[in-house]
Order: C-alpha cells, then sequence, then structure tokens
C-alpha cells in the first residue's frame, strides 16, 4: 500500500476508471430507465459485466489491495455515476463476500466466494442478511437464533430479516444470527447458507422509493440447518471470542469488532453517493448551460451558477472524505475520528442535497422520468439510511472525538 496520500491514483488505477466508466456510460446509464420502471434484477447488465471481468471476486479483490488504497472508490463511482439501481445490483454481492473475507477461514473463502459470484454464462448474486424488523441501527437486538446441535455438528437458524439486498433471490446467503443473547452484538455470528438449504425462503419484496433495480427482501429462516463448517472463522475460534466478550462485559462493556468493519466498508458507500450526485451535477451543469430564459442561458444568473459551484464544491470535498479514509483503511491508520463514518455522512448527505438542487436547475424537466435528475433524486435517498443512517454516523463520530458514551 501506499503510505503516502495522493490525489494521483497512478496510472493503472486511471486506466480502471476509464474502462469502468466506459461500461457505465454504454450499458448501465441507457439500461437505468427501463430497470427502474421494471422494479427488477437487471440480470443481463450483471451478465455483462461478469462477461467484461467487472463482475468478479478478482476484480474487487484487485482494486481492494490496488496499491493507491483507493481502487474501490473509484469504481463505485463510475459504477453508480451509471446508475445507482443496476449498480448496488452489480455490486451488492461484495457485502456477502466481505462478510465471509472478514470473518472466515482460508478454507471458507475459497469454497463459498466464488459460488456468490457463478460465472459468467451463469451469474449469481449473494445476500448479507443482518437487519431485522426489530433491529435495525440496534444491531445488537438481533432475534434470530442460531443454536448448536452437538450431535449433528449443525448450526439450526431460525428468525426472520428483513431489507436484505438481494434476499431470497441469491444462491449464498450469510446470515447473522444470536448465539448467547446476554452478549448482545457481541454473542453474535454469522453463517454462510449455502444454495437450496431447506428453510430458507423470500418474504415480503419491497416496493422502494429508489435503487429500484436492486432486489430489496425479507429472509424468513424457518429450522434452516446448516453444516458446522458453514459458521464463519469455525466454533473454536467462536467459543474463545464469546469467552473473552463474556470478560469484557463483566468489565467495561465496550463496543464490538463488527463495528470496526462496517467503519472501514463505509467509505466505499461514500463513492456511491458520490457518482450519484455527479451524475446529476453533470446534468444539471449541461441544461443550465443550454436553457434560456428571459433571452440568455439560465447558467447566466448568479442564483443558479453559484448553486453549481455550491453542488461542485461539496462533490469535491465528499471526496476527498473517501478517499482519504480508504486510503486510511489501506494503510491501517487508525480512524480515531471516526473518518470512515465522516465519509459515508458526507457523501450521502451531499448526494441527496446535490440531487436535489439539480431537479431545481432542471425547472419542470426535473420533475418528470424524462430526465434522469428524478430518479438520481430518488436513488440518493437511500444514502443518509444504508449502511447505518445519517444520524448513527453523527453518533459514531461524537463518540469517537469526545470519548463519551453519547446516546
Ligand atoms: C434499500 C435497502 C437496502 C438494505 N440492504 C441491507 C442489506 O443488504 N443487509 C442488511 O442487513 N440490511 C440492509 N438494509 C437495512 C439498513 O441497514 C437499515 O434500514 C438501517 O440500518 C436502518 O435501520 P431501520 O430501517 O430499522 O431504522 P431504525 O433503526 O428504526 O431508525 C429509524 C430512525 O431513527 C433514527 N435513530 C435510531 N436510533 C437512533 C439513535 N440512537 N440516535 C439517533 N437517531 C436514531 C435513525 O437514524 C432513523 O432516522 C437495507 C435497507 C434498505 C432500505
Amino acid at each position: 500500500m501506499s503510505s503516502t496520500f495522493s490525489m494521483d491514483p497512478g496510472a493503472d488505477q486511471l486506466a480502471v476508471r476509464d474502462w469502468l466508466h466506459g461500461f457505465a456510460a454504454d450499458v448501465v446509464r441507457p439500461a437505468a430507465a427501463e430497470w427502474d420502471e421494471r422494479e427488477e434484477t437487471p440480470w443481463p447488465v450483471i451478465q455483462e459485466a461478469a462477461k467484461l471481468g467487472i463482475y468478479s471476486l478478482d476484480f474487487y479483490a484487485q482494486q481492494y489491495f490496488d496499491p493507491s488504497g483507493v481502487g474501490i472508490p473509484i469504481v463505485m463511482e463510475e459504477l453508480f455515476w451509471g446508475d445507482a439501481g443496476i449498480g448496488l445490483s452489480i455490486v451488492g454481492t461484495t457485502l456477502a463476500a466481505v462478510a465471509v473475507l472478514a470473518n472466515g477461514t482460508d478454507e471458507q473463502i475459497g469454497t463459498w466466494t466464488p459460488q456468490m459470484f457463478g460465472t459468467p454464462d451463469d451469474v449469481k448474486v449473494a445476500a448479507f442478511c443482518s437487519s431485522e424488523p426489530d433491529a435495525g441501527s440496534d444491531v445488537s437486538a438481533l432475534r434470530t437464533r442460531a443454536v448448536y446441535d452437538e450431535a449433528k455438528d449443525e448450526w439450526v437458524l431460525n428468525g426472520t430479516k428483513t431489507w436484505a439486498t438481494n434476499g431470497g433471490i441469491a444462491a449464498v446467503h450469510v446470515v447473522v444470527a444470536t448465539v448467547d443473547a446476554e452478549l448482545g452484538a457481541r454473542g453474535q455470528a454469522s453463517f454462510v447458507v449455502p444454495p437450496g438449504t431447506p428453510g430458507l425462503s423470500q418474504g415480503q419484496k419491497f416496493k422502494k422509493h429508489g435503487i429500484r433495480a436492486s432486489h430489496t427482501a425479507e429472509v424468513v429462516l424457518d429450522g434452516v440447518r446448516v453444516p458446522g463448517s458453514c459458521l464463519l472463522g469455525g466454533k473454536e475460534k467462536l467459543d474463545e471470542r464469546l469467552a473473552r466478550a463474556r470478560e469484557g462485559v463483566r468489565r467495561s462493556g465496550r463496543g464490538n469488532a463488527a463495528m470496526a468493519t462496517f467503519e472501514a466498508s463505509r467509505p466505499a458507500v461514500g463513492a456511491q453517493a458520490i457518482g450519484i450526485a455527479r451524475a446529476a451535477y453533470e446534468v444539471a451543469l449541461d441544461y443550465a448551460k443550454t436553457r434560456e430564459q428571459f433571452g440568455r442561458p439560465i447558467i447566466d444568473n448568479q442564483g443558479v451558477a453559484f448553486q453549481l459551484a455550491d453542488m461542485r464544491t461539496r462533490i469535491d470535498a465528499a471526496r476527498l472524505l473517501v478517499w482519504r479514509a480508504s486510503w486510511m483503511a489501506a494503510n491501517n491508520r487508525p480512524f480515531t475520528a471516526a473518518e470512515g463514518s465522516m465519509s459515508k455522512l458526507y457523501a450521502g448527505e451531499t448526494a441527496k442535497w446535490v440531487t436535489a438542487q439539480a431537479m431545481q436547475i432542471l425547472g419542470g424537466n426535473g420533475f418528470t422520468r424524462e430526465y434522469p435528475v428524478e430518479r438520481m433524486h430518488r436513488d440518493s435517498a437511500i444514502y443518509s439510511i444504508f449502511e447505518g443512517t445519517s444520524e448513527i454516523q453523527r453518533l459514531v463520530i461524537a463518540r469517537a472525538i469526545s470519548g463519551m458514551p453519547i446516546r
């Protein structure tokens, strides 16, 4: 990894950016309105991405380990510049893959991550299922239970997950469940549910405000039995972790490792938001230069030009925060001021604000589905909700900068 922070990611990374931009412009953007209206997973686009090598474990691993430290944010920004709903359909699998990479043994990684992506001729997706109806922001409140059946060396999962991206249509589901309820988030473990396992079914599929090409659904786990080998990290490690957690609860009741993982993945989500914001800003800038009222382009009015100046400034500021946090994570610098949360908070709020300004600049056209900013505005709204709401990001930052148990 590069120990010097640079705004110049290097020739290799710029080539990847340009390649991704071409895919986003030629394949993703032209398909965006159709899949938004259909509210269905855009399988042909995912397949096209797979054929080009943009939907594969190798590709994301390469970007993750890029020496610049900003490989992943660059990919996310370009894909989501194309379209956020399709973008999430393409990268949603990485949520589950990251859970296996972060917590699994080498054997588990080797077994499950390829099955999450399938092959270019037979693409698959994966789902990461943590949220529940009564456990959203409060991840310690999971009711889904995992009980060990020692005689059979199997885990039995029961509960209902909600809001799962790709839930029910995934080949592989990664499910977070409670093993010891008294320990809250530290009493939880993650399990792989292999393709076709009996007892796992899709519940309600949600009809959403935005990112409608991305499938979001409940996942019902009714006596789902998985082999002992599906516990990520293995039983021995879990038992050690639970023993340590029991000690920790008695001593201090402090935070958990899962939160640190979230903190590190947040810049990537921030980069997605920047892609949406940049797309809307570009449409608005072009429109403001060509739309004439009172005999001159509307950008001739300072009121409009200054709006665009603020939009661009906030987008660039958000990117700096995202790149800083990604570089820090890649170089193992601790997020002492919750820099990962900062980047996601600012980028998410920027996307919502910029897309709203873009709609205003397009006037009546901005309010219609004839122009893409209406969709981008709807898509942006999720960025203050998932992967930790904006309020939860502020909570994490406030705790980090103050050292106080802010509620
Ligand atoms: C489209 C979509 C895709 C998703 N994909 C996934 C996925 O793939 N896997 C997965 O596991 N989950 C997923 N989620 C779930 C997502 O992470 C949760 O929706 C999110 O964490 C918020 O939880 P909640 O909806 O229960 O809101 P709640 O936690 O009920 O929050 C409601 C409001 O109260 C506020 N609030 C709550 N607690 C506090 C507090 N302590 N201080 C201040 N304000 C607070 C929140 O900020 C929010 O404004 C997805 C959600 C959506 C909508």
